[in-house]
Order: C-alpha cells, then structure tokens, then sequence
C-alpha cells in the first residue's frame, strides 16, 4: 500500500468532479477555485484493496476513495459494480432532464481511469444511472474519452488566478450559474460589450 497522501498533495492532484465542472463552464470553475470552498476531505482508501472489500454488500462496493500521482487525479466513486471479479464505476445522477451529459461522460471516465490506475486493469465500461427515469447507461470509454480527461486535466493544473477564462458561448449555461454574481455575463456585455465579442450575449442587451 502506497503512503498517505498529505493535505498538500491532495491540492496538486485535479479532483474528478472538477472535470464534470471545467466542461460545463472554465470560467465557473475558475470562480468556484478561486472564489468560493471547493473540495471536500476524504478518507484515504486503498484501491487495491477492492477484491477483499468487495463481496460483503453483495456485489456492490460503496465510497471507495482513489488516487493517482500519474494521472494527477483523485476522487471518491460512491459507487461499484462488481461481477465475476469485473469491476465497473457507476455514476449517479438526479438530472431532472432525464438525459446524461457529455460533461458526465468525462467526470465517468475519470472514475473508470483512477479505477484501472488502482487495479493495473483495464475498466472499459462505466454506467450512468439517472435517477429521473430510473435508467442505467452503459457508457463504452473509448481513447477519446481518456485524451478529453488527460487535456483537462493538464489546463486544470496549468491554471492560475490570473489566467480568467472567456464567457462561456452558451448562454442558457449562465441563467443557472452559480457563479453568475462574480462573472456578470449581462452588465460585462453592456458595459464592455468588446468583451463579451461572440459569447451570445451581445444579442442580449
Ligand atoms: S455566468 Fe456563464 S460564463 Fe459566467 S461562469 Fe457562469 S456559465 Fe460561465
């Protein structure tokens, strides 16, 4: 078993929510680092220890933390298929939509990533279940998946407070932003209207 992490350490590592978050809106993530408590500390659990941990909840392993100095990830899957010693994250979401999000995607890729990482196998499949339709989506993670985690990955840890990300150029991502009071899409578009060139909300002052 590896060493523990230290607090330190943990900061250098990109948190695997902080994927599903950078998709939806760099600039909000950049907000949500910077401005806001972002994080949540969690105990340190060996992966490897899956196989002796996994059969007495019936095939499903529960809150299992990971971590990755190679990959530069950390993260807690809340939850884990096991079948015949094949392992598979799943992902829950509430989305009131009833649809999954390429955003979630990626945050199931970073899951099945860290899992291979602890296991030194490989994890394929991830599931998407929403609790909306009560539906379960297998999600195939092909090597795009993993380069659109890697890149993410690697502008996380590149950015510094300042480097502000532009606007983003949906929107309809911004009426429910919660980072909107600090961002100011509207009053930037109508005050500096050059800065928000091309964000969408030109058209809208
Ligand atoms: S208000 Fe819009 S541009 Fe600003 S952080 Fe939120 S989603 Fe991004």
């Amino acid at each position: 078993m590896s060493s523990p992490t230290t607090v330190g350490q943990r900061d250098e590592l990109v948190h695997v929510s902080a994927l599903n978050e950078y998709v939806y809106c760099p600039r909000r993530f950049y907000y949500q680092r910077y401005h806001d408590e972002i994080g949540t500390p969690y105990e340190l659990i060996d992966g490897r220890s899956k196989h002796q941990n996994q059969s007495n909840r019936g095939g499903w392993v529960t809150e299992r933390y990971f971590r990755s100095d190679e990959l530069k990830l950390h993260g807690k899957i809340d939850l884990i298929e096991s079948d015949s010693e094949v392992l598979t994250p799943v992902e829950r979401k509430r989305s009131e939509s009833g649809q999954y999000y390429p955003s979630d995607e990626v945050q199931l890729t970073g899951y099945c990533m860290l899992l291979e990482d602890a296991l030194d196998e490989p994890v394929n499949v991830g599931y998407i279940y929403l609790y909306s339709t009560d539906t379960r989506h297998a999600i195939r993670i092909k090597e795009r998946h993993r380069e659109t985690v890697r890149k993410i990955v690697s502008r996380i840890t590149e950015m510094t407070v300042n480097s502000l990300p532009p606007f983003t150029d949906n929107p309809k991502k911004c009426e429910a932003c919660s980072a909107r009071q600090y961002c100011m899409p509207y009053e930037t578009a109508l005050l500096e209207p050059e800065k928000a060139q091309g964000t969408g909300w030109e058209d809208r002052v």
